[in-house]
């Protein structure tokens, strides 16, 4: 199954990255223009493509294509999808928008991370023509018919260029990375703190805007629907803190990235009440460290 209905117009599309279901997951608004919100790995544009047949929604139909941040498992397959969507309009933080328009130091700066080997399972965007993108900034409204807004909401401190939207009538909250991974199967949060522009005090300040808002859900790309909403927002400030000041004083001991990994996997592990983590959890606290690791050499 690639859509999931989680609200009276909203379907959660799993992107299934890397094969994988329940780990990236992208948002649809359906109504008179309809609106995807994210769309995973440059890799995973067909189970997008497969999501929106199932929400009845054509690719021709979509109007608004907005990519939360140009991380590749958010905005990888947006240049795909762009060209079977020639009615919809991308739209992007400003920061965003050269990244998507020559994502050529984007997919250099990800491949120093991830490595050649799992680039080449995400996938390298395609480039998107800059006739087709809307910068916003600070913050921005749009009306997608029937009665129905959404605020953009700049949302810094994962990425610098990151916006999350607010459903204004409902309040639903689409969050972006603003908030940590938060699998449904895993009683535990994981701070979302990659290189290599992450910043914690932009992180918790951004927290505290978006929980102003006042929203009634959270739908989290990483991932689906939670309605425990101050805990969501209460623990990823928490533990954003939390990680930066104990990756600091592991670091100080001299432990290696791998070392400081499994560090925090064993915090996570004993946060979940669980002996072993799925790879892809795993994948995502090393990244998350790594981030940490260049904000402190940054500092
Ligand atoms: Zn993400």
């Amino acid at each position: 199954m690639y859509a999931t209905k989680v609200s009276e117009r909203v379907y959660l599309l799993d992107t299934y990255a890397l094969g994988q279901p329940g780990t990236v997951g992208a948002y649809l608004v359906k109504g008179p223009k309809p609106t995807l919100v994210d769309c995973g790995y440059a890799s995973s544009y067909e189970s997008v493509l497969s999501g929106l047949a199932e929400a009845g929604v054509m690719p021709t139909d979509v109007r608004y294509l907005i990519p939360t941040h140009v991380h590749l498992d958010h905005a990888g397959a947006a240049g795909r999808l762009i060209k079977e969507m020639p009615n919809a309009e991308v739209i992007a933080h400003e920061r965003g928008v050269p990244h998507l328009i020559d994502p050529t130091r984007l997919i250099e700066s990800s491949t120093r991370v991830f490595g050649e080997m799992i680039m080449g399972l995400y996938g390298t965007p395609d480039p998107i023509s800059a006739e087709r993108i809307t910068a916003v900034g600070k913050e921005a409204h749009l009306d997608l018919g029937d009665g129905v807004t959404a605020t953009l909401i700049h949302s810094p401190g994962h990425a610098p260029h990151q916006i999350s939207v607010l459903l204004d009538g409902s309040k639903t909250l689409l969050t972006a990375d603003a908030v940590g991974i938060v699998y449904p199967d895993m009683k535990a949060l994981i701070p979302t703190t990659p290189p290599p522009s992450f910043d914690p005090a932009a992180l918790v300040a951004t927290v505290g805007a978006l929980r102003q808002t006042a929203p009634s859900e959270l739908l989290v790309p990483h991932f689906g629907v939670r309605k425990d909403v101050d805990w969501v927002f209460d623990r990823t400030a928490e533990l954003v803190q939390l990680w930066v000041d104990k990756v600091k004083i592991l670091r100080k001991k001299g432990m290696s990235l791998d070392e400081v990994s499994e560090a925090m996997e064993g915090d996570v592990m004993r946060d979940a009440g669980v002996k072993d983590l799925a790879i892809y959890a795993k994948v995502s606290v090393r990244t998350s460290v790594m981030g940490i690791i260049r904000y402190l050499e940054r500092a």
